[in-house]
């Protein structure tokens, strides 16, 4: 498939039109960029590996039923997908509370929540990424219906369902993350962007180190090792079962529950 013209360029991807109407290509750049943009950096790789990551995790999605836009992985920086009308709300799924909800709420550093958080926030630069609630997403038509916020609302536990066992069997804490979705051509809502360490924070589950983007909001280097250490831990185990019993013993020991 061949890349034809700049549709759109985000912080960390180029979107370009194909042949066919419905399908894209994503190019994954190696730029980093922090604080709605004030901080800005790149590094070499980290594009390739924020794809074969997203690619991993798309497919592990897919397998368990989950609607995506993914279509296959091209090279080392390109992904082909579906085009989607995106939905300009990034929806947000903390486990454990850190970043903006601790700095808003005053919810201690690294609290285990006592059930997994969904928030939504709009998705504009030039506001900041405010925070959205229900009436605002209606008032600001960014949905038909509650309907379908509670099918994102759904959709993104659901990832969480899948996500959060499947890396706390890699050694890694799913903090948080952030996903967004957009409609196919048939109207039907379908996961989309990408799902890597830009927009997800790992913690590792016996060092507590950060393997995220926060390596480089908080400047303390080592990002393309942590990156390349989260897409050996997923393609290195990747035919390996969650063992359920061990992940609800770690939940029932963050919470306290047994
Ligand atoms: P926080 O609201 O604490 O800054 O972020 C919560 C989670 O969502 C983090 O995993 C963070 O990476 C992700 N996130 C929130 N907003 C954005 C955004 O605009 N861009 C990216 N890449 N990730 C975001």
């Amino acid at each position: 498939m061949q890349k034809r013209e700049l549709l759109y360029e985000g912080k960390a991807k180029r979107l370009f039109l194909t042949d066919d109407d419905n399908l894209v290509i994503s190019e994954f750049k190696d730029d980093l960029t922090a604080f709605n943009g004030e901080k800005k950096s790149s590094e070499a790789g980290k594009g390739a590996l924020n794809n074969k990551i997203s690619t991993e995790l798309f497919k592990l999605l897919e397998s368990k039923g989950v609607p995506t836009h993914f279509v296959e992985m091209l090279d080392d920086n390109h992904m082909l997908h579906k085009y989607v009308d995106v939905i300009l709300i990034e929806v947000i799924v903390r486990n454990v509370a850190t970043g903006s909800l601790s700095r808003n709420l005053g919810i201690e550093d690294g609290k285990v929540l006592p059930f997994t958080l969904v928030e939504f926030d709009y998705k504009n630069d030039a506001l900041g990424d405010p925070k959205l609630n229900d009436q605002h997403c209606l008032i600001l038509e960014l949905v038909d219906s509650v309907d379908e916020l509670d099918q994102l609302r759904a959709m993104a536990r659901q990832v969480n369902d899948i996500l959060r066992p499947y890396f706390f069997e890699k050694g890694l804490n799913l903090v948080d993350f952030k996903l967004e979705f957009g409609k196919d051509g048939d109207g039907n809502i379908i996961l989309a962007d990408e799902i890597s360490p830009d927009n997800c924070r790992f913690w590792d589950t016996k060092t507590g180190e950060k393997m995220d983007k926060d390596r480089f909001r908080q400047g303390m280097g080592g990002l393309k090792v942590a990156y390349e250490e989260v897409l050996k831990r997923i393609l290195n185990d990747n035919d390996k079962k969650p063992e359920e019993s061990t992940y609800e013993a770690m939940m029932d020991r963050a919470l306290g529950t047994k």
